[in-house]
């Protein structure tokens, strides 16, 4: 038997039809703030991710899925897709399109890490990007926006976590006063932090060993040496937050697992998978696509995890949508075949779901396969039927039938379906 890559997941239905209803409902959300999906390579140059991400963080330190093609040239399957978006932003001059530019995307990335609940190799990301935008308005929308699209899922107890990074220049002076506050205890550090010391040490501030986040406990947090402009910017998204009565905490020592970050970072967290389980991270990145040689365009945004919403919707969302009362067709014999198909095509078309029998079973069988699948009505259509111009319309809750011309099928389908309530 061959199996699954290790990390990788198959989802069947009928989770799949979660997927996509989440999936609906954040392009309609998100694409009601102005968030126009853009669908973009999963397959990117490596050089992108080492010159974005960074190169002393996880992802691209030790978790990317890198490979030569064959002609030798270095690709990464993309762990993120804020990198993949400003390559395209530049390559594409969208900076001649009217600014700020608003996108949305969603689909799978890969990340080559140690499986866990919620963690896995191929996972897939909702995720907005507004480009062109400086202004501390931009990030209240995106915090905004990811608010209205969960609450529009039914979630009202996840936590929003809020902190200030402060700029590039910064991050120099803060980098400095951690090293001189961890120095004396460099050595009870984890071997990942004392590689983190020379590599990128602001990731110490993010490890989980719980003696290293001891130590970090007791260091000043990264939001007090933010500059003056960069604690404005940040103190005025969480004033208008707090005016649109959106549930934001200050968590002065969160950073993000992404170097690009700057001012506004944020990420959600669900009571159900724990503050070390992250629904969504997100931030402002205004050097990024300067850094990768295009113009200084500023911007803001979020990713979600979809495996992780997924899996903590709240029960309320699961029930309605998820109905789906199928029609079984039976056809009894080879002449029914034909008109049986004609019939789906007829139902469907009528916004009504099918299922056909379409393996020869006999009446009885038929039935018994149309109960298998919760199928609340069942048409039959015998020769004898057919020959009549009717098909027999069962029922089957109330296990009630009568013969229907043909013409006259899908209407009685779709009242049945409309009354059918208490089955
Ligand atoms: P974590 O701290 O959990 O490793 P991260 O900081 O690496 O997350 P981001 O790069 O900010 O995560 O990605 C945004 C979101 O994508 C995360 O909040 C999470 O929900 C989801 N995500 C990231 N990595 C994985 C993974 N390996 N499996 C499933 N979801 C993931
Ligand atoms: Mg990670």
């Amino acid at each position: 038997m061959i199996r699954k890559v290790k990390g990788t997941r198959d989802i069947l239905p009928p989770e799949t039809r979660l997927w996509s209803a989440v999936e609906g409902i954040a392009l309609e959300v998100l694409g009601g703030f102005g968030y126009a999906e853009i669908r973009l390579p999963i397959l990117e140059p490596t050089e992108l991710f080492v010159r974005t991400v960074g190169e002393g963080t996880d992802i691209v330190s030790k978790e990317m899925y890198t490979f030569a093609d064959r002609k030798g040239r270095s690709l990464t399957l993309r762990p993120e897709g804020t990198a993949g978006v400003a390559r395209c932003f530049i390559e594409n001059g969208l900076g001649q399109r009217p600014q700020p530019l608003r996108l949305c995307y969603l689909g799978p990335m890969f990340r080559y890490e140690k499986m866990q609940r919620g963690r896995y190799r191929q996972f897939a990301q909702i995720g907005i990007e507004i480009l062109g935008a400086a202004a501390p308005a931009a990030d209240v929308e995106v915090v905004l926006a990811l608010h209205t699209f969960l609450s529009e899922l039914g979630f009202d107890d996840l936590r929003i976590k809020l902190n200030n990074l402060g700029d590039p220049e910064d991050r120099e002076r803060f980098i400095a006063l951690l090293k001189g506050e961890l120095g004396p205890s460099r050595d009870e550090l984890c071997d990942d932090c004392r590689r983190r010391w020379t590599e990128n040490p602001l990731r110490i501030l993010d490890c989980k060993v719980p003696r290293c986040r001891e130590l970090v406990a007791a260091t000043t947090p990264v939001s007090e040496v933010a500059s003056d402009p960069a604690r404005a910017h940040v103190d005025a998204v969480e004033a208008a937050l707090a005016e649109l009565a959106i549930p934001v905490e200050r968590a002065p020592r969160l950073v993000r697992g992404l170097d690009y970050y700057l001012r506004t970072v944020f990420e959600v967290v669900s009571p159900e998978l724990g503050d070390d389980t992250v629904i969504c991270g997100g931030g402002r990145y205004d050097r990024l696509i300067a850094d990768l040689g295009g113009a200084p365009v500023p911007g803001v945004g979020f990713a979600i995890g979809e495996d992780r919403l997924v899996e903590v919707l709240p029960a309320s969302f699961a029930g309605p949508r998820l109905e789906r009362r199928a029609v079984a067709l039976l056809p009894v014999g080879a002449a029914a075949v034909a008109p049986a198909a004609g019939l789906a095509r007829d139902l469907v078309r009528s916004g009504v779901a099918v299922e056909t029998e379409v393996t020869g079973r006999s009446l009885k069988a038929g039935l018994k396969w149309a109960a298998k699948i919760d199928a609340v009505v069942a048409v039959i259509l015998g020769e004898r039927e057919l020959g009549d111009g009717v098909a027999v319309v069962r029922d089957l809750g109330r296990g009630e039938q009568s013969a229907v011309p043909l013409d006259r099928v899908v209407a009685k389908v779709v009242e049945l379906l409309a009354g059918g309530g208490d089955r």
